[in-house]
């Protein structure tokens, strides 16, 4: 039976040492939850760091023992030293991931110990999930702690389904690209089928640094990586909502109101706020707009608390030390200048809570104001909307807090404009019930819909889609038995045409076109084709006649340059009578453009122009190509030359010109028993086309094509080659 494979940098428990003895208790966190709810959750493990390291002391039979009972619950720990926890945990995922990815530039740490440690913390998950794991499980990994393990697995188990979610923001591909191993973060993550993160915003910059820093392109958020088909989406988190709607049921809950209505005593409006004590929760940017508002509104002094829990977090890095004395001084000034016999505006609560007693908290709040500069997702949000039943109380949110998107009915702010901000809290004080409710239930109907067992379901339904979805790619690719009929056909043919695109199939791409001259195993491969006297070896390329007879003329039997203008058998010969002249009117309008787009090029060939697009920058080579094919079109409507889009190229040459008539010439001249053509864009389908019924044409790459076949990039051909 299939299984679901869990993995997270923390175990959902915590063991602690009682009098020598471990002890475990569940930490229900949402996610353990969503997965709760799954259908084959029954079937499920989950791999983490228990929360210890293991030392020494920890070298005991209890040990033993605790790692017995982790297991009959379906928990894996992966212990991870000492050597390495501290540069992998503090130092990489707290130091450098986690404040670059929430925009705080300046607090990333580049350390080239963090990042081995990062590297080894993650191999030593991938050793301990090969130990438990089958090919046909469904792995699920969380997190930024984890992001190079999708590809370190993918290499033993090129098939099996893997996930991965971001539970933090992904940032802006400018911010992603200082860290120096941004190419090795995104070739791990791409190891993963089904990549998700909070928003489409996140999913739009994850889908920017693949393009800017790898060049893959995608397709509606399908990427194509080697031999896979790689979807990357967006999954708002949700919560438990029924759990915290109906809390108020417990008696427990109801105790803890009772005491804190009792404790907080007069009528006071209550402003919550809830976070852990991070800079990227703009709790000195709150503390300031309360500050402002206390100053511009004096009509709510002694009439308003601001209870602030701050939950204790990372107190070992440096800037979470200074935060904790910034906000201590801030709230000690607030209270100070405000505060007077009888009313303390600032109720500051350095602590964590419990289920019980946060969601009392909740309910008793008539305001829940969060400010974060910056917050993947900002569940606390979620969690006071879905407890508060009576629909009695307003939300104030920062709009670069990921829940922000969904949850548009709240007054929405930016933190960083405090005067605005201070006029929110009096707006959402004096909001009148009824707006207060219709606010609050369109966002109860959202979050009761999309809660976390939706999620969870949603993103493991689409992982099996995807994998459904790559297996019908298989179905076209060169399989085995594939490849071994097109070597018997080949070993019995007297003889053999073989029809090369150059580019991209035989050499890869470069963005210095003039760079991709054939290498020694190229040389190799093809002098031994060529050398078989059945064979008859033809590259047919876009390139120009000189460079072509440069590189591979020795090599081969024959020639066709400029994607068809000329055909070399002895010599050069122009298919046709062809004209140049049109190029004096295209010439300049070509030229004009490259000035306008830096990175671009023109190529003149003898009866084609061509504008190399290759290294402008995506976004605007999107606009640039759409502008030149405007203007092309519309001048070269009544000249006879077309206008075609090849990879990352416009090509402008005459309409009699096409690869296609190229490859009938060779076919009727050699008269094979035996055709093998590749090639890997969209003008080589010119030659798939006219091909016969028996030809074996392959084509470079997954995107659909007239050819039989598809093989993942140039090195498979090569070794095809090199095997026929
Ligand atoms: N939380 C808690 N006790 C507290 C404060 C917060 O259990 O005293 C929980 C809260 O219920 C929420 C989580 O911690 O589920 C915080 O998640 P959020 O996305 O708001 O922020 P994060 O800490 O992940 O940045």
């Amino acid at each position: 039976m299939r299984r679901l494979i869990i993995v997270s940098n923390r175990l959902p428990v915590t063991v602690s040492k009682i009098k020598g003895k471990y002890v475990i208790n569940p930490s229900v966190g949402g996610l353990a939850t969503g997965i709760n709810s799954l259908e084959i959750s029954n079937n499920c493990k989950w791999v983490g760091w228990p929360g210890f390291t293991k030392s020494k002391k920890f070298h005991d039979n209890n040990l033993k023992e605790l790692e017995k009972e982790l297991r009959s619950d379906d928990l894996i720990p992966v212990y991870i030293s000492k050597l390495y926890f501290d540069d992998y945990y503090r130092g990489f995922c707290n130091e450098t991931i986690w404040p670059l990815f929430h925009y705080f530039v300046q607090y990333a740490h580049y350390n080239k110990n963090y990042w081995d440690a990062y590297l080894r913390v993650n191999e030593i998950f991938c050793e301990k999930i090969l130990e438990i794991s089958k090919p046909d499980d469904l792995i699920w990994i969380h997190d930024y702690h984890l992001m190079l393990l999708p590809q370190l697995l993918r290499k033993s188990y090129p098939n099996i389904s893997i996930g991965f979610f971001l539970h933090i923001p992904f940032p802006s591909s400018e911010i992603f690209r200082l860290i120096p191993w941004c190419n090795e973060i995104i070739q791990g993550l791409l190891g993963a089928d089904l990549i998700g993160f909070h928003t489409f915003d996140y999913v739009r910059h994850f889908l920017e640094s693949i393009r800017r820093i790898l060049g893959h392109e995608h397709t509606l958020g399908k990427v194509t990586f080697g031999n896979r088909i790689i979807k990357v989406d967006s999954f708002p988190m949700g919560i438990d909502f029924n759990k915290f709607s109906n809390s108020q049921k417990d008696s427990i809950v109801q105790k803890n109101i009772s005491k804190l209505k009792r404790d907080i005593g007069k009528d006071y409006k209550v402003i919550l706020s809830i976070d852990r004590l991070d800079y990227t929760k703009g709790i000195p940017e709150r503390l300031e707009a309360f500050d402002i508002f206390l100053n511009n509104y004096p009509m709510f002094r002694g009439k308003v608390i601001f209870i602030m829990v701050a939950v204790p977090s990372r107190i070992e890095v440096t800037h979470y030390k200074l935060l904790k004395d910034q906000v201590d001084n801030l709230i000690g000034r607030i209270n100070g200048k405000y505060g007077k016999i009888g009313w303390v505006p600032i109720w500051y609560l350095y602590r964590s809570f419990e289920f019980d007693q946060l969601t009392a908290l909740y309910s008793i709040a008539d305001v829940l104001f969060l400010t974060p500069l910056r917050d993947g997702m900002n569940l606390v949000a979620k969690e006071y909307i879905a407890t508060k039943v009576d629909q009695n109380g307003v939300l104030i949110l920062g709009e670069m807090a990921g829940t922000a998107k969904e949850l548009s009915e709240a007054i929405i702010i930016n933190p960083n404009d405090q005067e605005k901000t201070a006029d929110a809290l009096k707006d959402a004080l004096e909001m009148d019930v009824d707006e207060k409710k219709i606010r609050m239930k369109s966002m109860r109907t959202r979050l009761k819909r999309y809660d976390i067992a939706r999620w969870s379901k949603d993103f493991t339904d689409q992982l099996t889609r995807i994998k459904e979805e790559q297996k019908n790619m298989e179905a076209r690719s060169l399989t085995r038995a594939r490849r071994k009929n097109l070597i018997y056909r080949y070993r019995k043919s007297k003889r053999a045409l073989f029809l090369l695109d150059y580019d991209g199939t035989l050499a890869p791409f470069n963005s210095r076109p003039e760079l991709v001259f054939p290498d020694s195993e190229l040389k190799k491969i093809l002098a031994k084709l060529n050398k078989n006297t059945k064979n008859s070896l033809i590259i047919i390329s876009g390139r120009d006649r000189h460079t072509l007879e440069k590189w591979v003329d020795k090599f081969t039997t024959g020639l066709v340059a400029e994607h068809g203008v000329w055909i070399k058998d002895d010599k050069w010969q122009m298919i046709d009578n062809l004209s140049d002249e049109w190029k004096e009117d295209i010439r300049p309008i070509l030229e004009t453009f490259v000035d306008r787009t830096p990175g671009s090029f023109v190529e003149e060939k003898a009866y084609s122009l061509v504008w190399h697009f290759r290294r402008v920058d995506p976004a605007l080579a999107v606009v640039r190509v759409g502008e030149l094919m405007d203007v092309l079109l519309h001048i070269t409507a009544n000249l006879n030359v077309g206008v075609l889009e090849g990879n990352k190229v416009i090509e402008i040459k005459d309409t009699g010109v096409d690869k296609g008539r190229a490859a009938i010439q060779w076919i009727s001249k050699i008269k094979p028993d035996f055709i093998l053509s590749i090639g890997d864009d969209w003008t080589d389908e010119d030659v798939f086309e006219v091909l016969p019924d028996w030809a074996f044409s392959i084509k470079v790459g997954y995107e659909p094509s007239k050819a039989r076949y598809n093989i993942s990039n140039y090195s498979e051909v090569r070794k095809l080659l090199n095997e026929l």
